[in-house]
């Protein structure tokens, strides 16, 4: 890219990003092109939001028919869209509740973490469980409920009252809930902990003891939900093989649900669901008809084309192949894990080049990824690279990806 447009970005733009070395002009499907005219594999997916990769049609006609009506008017007024999207997210969470709009997935855990507040001081309650390693957002509500020093340092004081258990721990569980407690908030795949599933046994016994001690199970489905993992929960995935049925009290959803438009919502279940109440909680922009009409499209083209089917088979061949990767260069990749379309690739601690010793292994394979091969992936942690394409990525261009990736691997 050119050094006058890097120039002016480092002065003008806050510090808070460290970006890679390329300027994207435009998008196709699952394609990228930078302002050389260069193509990308688009494996990384805007971070799990692309659901239909960048420029789908019918997307795009969504947004402009509902653009030439109106963008927005405020929530003192009902509109269809936002009606609409609300009974979508309510049938596919398959029990009965209510959705409240917001325009992200921090926005969305605050909103979650303002219910927890609410149901804790009716009940005179007020802790909240969340887990190690979790990622739940940069507001404070949000870095409060983060189990990650790192995103906290430098911002203290937070907010009171959160604690920290190790992910997936059921000994950890039965020790810090209480009588005290007021919800519990957990990732169904921690994405940003390096694409860790839950476990059906952690999830049952949370909704075990959560009932027990009258307390909010909140799910943190932000990156895992809206069908990333191949189901539009990603609980209901992880517990396909039990008999058991499994009920959130509220999930927090962003990312994928607006594919690239900003959105966030959150599902809070019929019981709780007068917890917040007139004047308790409110966003401007939130559910806006724009933003309402492009997810209410999304969700349209994954009923009709039977989306979620393709993301389980793209991601169980995915897996496959990347085992198959994984026994072939045993001494650069550790573990190879995930759900659906959402999956992370655990590296070994190779050697980085002298020249790169301020990256991390992750951040150090992501640039070799993306300058030498042209394929975007997304770091997490110091040794993960993690997979998140759009739902409707090809068997063909899954092999393309695959490609690249051995010749990455081949490199380091
Ligand atoms: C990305 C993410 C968030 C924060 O979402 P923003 O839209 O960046 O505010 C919260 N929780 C999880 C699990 C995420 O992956």
């Amino acid at each position: 890219m050119n050094k006058d447009q890097k120039n002016r970005a480092e002065l003008n733009i806050l510090g808070t990003y460290k970006r890679l070395p390329v300027e994207f002009s435009h998008g196709k499907n699952v394609f990228l092109y930078d302002t050389d005219g260069k193509e990308y594999l688009d494996l990384g997916g805007g971070i799990a939001v692309n659901a239909l990769g960048h420029a789908h049609p019918e997307v795009i006609e969504a947004l402009q028919t509902q653009a030439k009506k109106f963008c927005h008017v405020s929530n003192q007024y009902y509109t269809e869209p936002q009606i609409t999207l609300a009974e979508k997210i309510n049938q596919h969470m398959k029990h009965s509740g209510k959705v409240f709009f917001c325009n992200s997935g921090a926005e969305a855990n605050e909103c979650m973490i303002k219910l927890a507040r609410k149901h804790g001081n009716i009940h005179a309650k007020q802790n909240i469980i969340t887990a190690k390693n979790s990622f739940h957002g940069r507001t404070f509500g949000g870095m409060s409920a983060t189990g990650q020093d790192k995103i906290k340092d430098g911002f203290t004081p937070l907010l009171d009252s959160f604690y920290h258990i190790p992910y997936n721990s059921i000994e950890a569980l039965d020790s810090h809930i209480n009588e005290k407690t007021a919800a519990l908030i957990i990732e169904g795949i921690q994405g940003e902990g390096g694409v860790i599933p839950a476990t059906p046994e952690f999830l049952l016994h949370a909704r075990k003891l959560c009932t027990k001690y009258n307390a909010l199970l909140c799910i943190d489905a932000v990156q895992c939900g809206f069908f990333r993992s191949g189901t539009f929960q990603s609980y209901t995935k992880i517990l396909s093989d039990t008999h058991f049925s499994f009920k959130p009290d509220a999930v927090a959803h962003a990312k994928s649900l607006g594919g690239g438009f900003p959105i966030g919502a959150v599902w809070i279940s019929d019981a709780y669901k007068d917890v917040l109440s007139y004047g308790n909680h409110g966003s401007t922009y939130g559910g806006n008809p724009l933003a309402c009409a492009v997810s209410g499209k999304i969700f349209e083209i994954i009923e009709r084309d039977n989306i979620q089917d393709q993301i389980t088979h793209s991601g169980s061949y995915l897996l496959e192949n990347l085992s198959t990767l994984k026994n072939k260069y045993p001494h650069v990749i550790k573990d190879i894990r995930g759900l659906g379309l959402m999956i992370g690739i655990e590296l070994q601690n190779i050697s980085i080049p002298d020249t790169y010793t301020d990256l991390s292994v992750a951040s150090y394979t992501t640039l070799k990824a993306l300058e030498d091969h042209q394929l975007t992936l997304i770091p997490s942690g110091t040794h993960v690279l993690r997979i998140l394409p759009a739902y409707t990525i090809t068997k063909s261009d899954l092999d393309l990806g695959l490609e690249k990736l051995e010749r990455l691997l081949k490199q380091l």
